[in-house]
């Protein structure tokens, strides 16, 4: 089942941030479902920074199971970059994601695995039916949040940030997860031309041991990351074409006011008619902001565009296969 490149069937990513309790009944969770369905694995586990001994506990565990895999970070990054570093190291030709906390199940992996390797999906993502989390501020933000993300990406999922996810290995080597773009691997696997993407729905627990990492802060944090991804992927590479264009619109506007005010007040000098000055009127303010913003986008598409010509991704393609 596995080749040259892959030497293993599925690596499981963990990452976790002071998750110490949850480790141990976690691994042996994960080691039960791997042996029933007779895969070669790997557990990565993460360590994003914990103050609490997880890594202590990590190394324990692996001593006795050295499927087991480690990394520990000096310090807190987030989960993005606990996601990053293991997808480095990940020598499965599938890739699975869990959270450490016991809310994911990894019963689910086997026919998650299933649908990516026999259907031919690349990103099999969580879908927490029935979230047992706080109603407030948990459930109707992501029920919002959610909406919004399958607007604007275009990809329908009711829950595009479930830490549990199966992907093809391609998938997650072609990507780059930072900041906090956890949120969206799902929107950075299509962009990056993997758009075979589909969800299942999942067993979500309560969390046994310790307390989330996340609060309500997230939604807004969320929400601008997704902007931003969302004109990375549309005027990343032409950012002029998105200011240039609010710049022509802007400043032909303000233009063809100020043409306006000042052919009138010339017809009505000319006529001997008294006319108001040019600065009473309302149309004259509007001009000025009109030709002053058009001027900025303008400013703002060249600078861009100097920007993304220093990108090292500015020729970053990705290539399916060659002859
Ligand atoms: N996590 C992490 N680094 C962080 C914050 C969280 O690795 O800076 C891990 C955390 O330990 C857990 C997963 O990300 O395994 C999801 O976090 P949490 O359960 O707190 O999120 P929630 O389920 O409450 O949305
Ligand atoms: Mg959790």
């Amino acid at each position: 089942m596995t080749d040259m490149t892959y030497p293993l069937d599925l690596s499981i990513v963990i990452p976790l941030y002071n998750e110490k309790e949850s480790l141990p009944e976690l691994v042996a969770w994960i080691e039960k479902v791997m042996n029933e369905n007779g895969y070669s694995y790997e557990i990565i586990m993460v360590d994003d920074g914990s103050r609490d001994g997880s890594w202590e506990t990590i190394k324990e565990l692996s001593a006795a199971n050295p499927s087991i895999r480690g990394i520990s970070f000096r310090r807190n990054y987030g989960k993005s970059a606990a996601l990053f570093c293991g997808f480095e190291q990940a020598e499965g030709k599938v890739v699975a994601t869990m959270d450490a906390d016991l809310q994911d199940s990894p019963e689910e992996i086997p026919e998650m695995y299933r649908m990516v390797t026999e259907d031919g999906w690349d990103v099999v993502s969580g879908w927490k039916q029935h979230r047992v989390d706080n109603a407030l501020t948990k459930n109707l933000p992501s029920k919002l949040y959610n909406a919004t993300a399958r607007r604007i990406t275009g990809i329908k999922l009711h829950d595009m940030n479930c830490g549990l996810k199966v992907y093809r290995s391609e998938v997650v080597k072609n990507i780059e997860v930072y900041g906090e773009m956890h949120r969206y691997i799902p929107y950075l696997a299509k962009n990056a031309g993997f758009d075979k993407i589909t969800e299942k729905p999942v067993h979500h627990q309560k969390r046994k041991y310790g307390t989330t990492k996340f609060g309500v802060e997230r939604f807004v944090n969320g929400f601008l990351d997704l902007l931003s991804l969302w004109f990375l992927s549309v005027f990343g590479k032409k950012p002029m074409h998105l200011f240039g264009f609010g710049g022509i619109l802007m400043f032909l506007t303000g233009f063809i006011m100020a043409l306006w005010i000042i052919v009138a007040k010339l017809v009505h000098q000319a006529n001997g008619v008294r006319f108001r000055a040019v600065t009473d009127q309302p149309l004259f303010y509007l001009a000025l902001v009109a030709l002053i913003l058009g001027a900025m986008f303008f400013l703002a598409g060249f600078i861009c565009e100097m920007v993304s010509r220093n990108s090292a991704e500015r020729n970053h393609y990705n290539i399916k296969e060659r002859l």
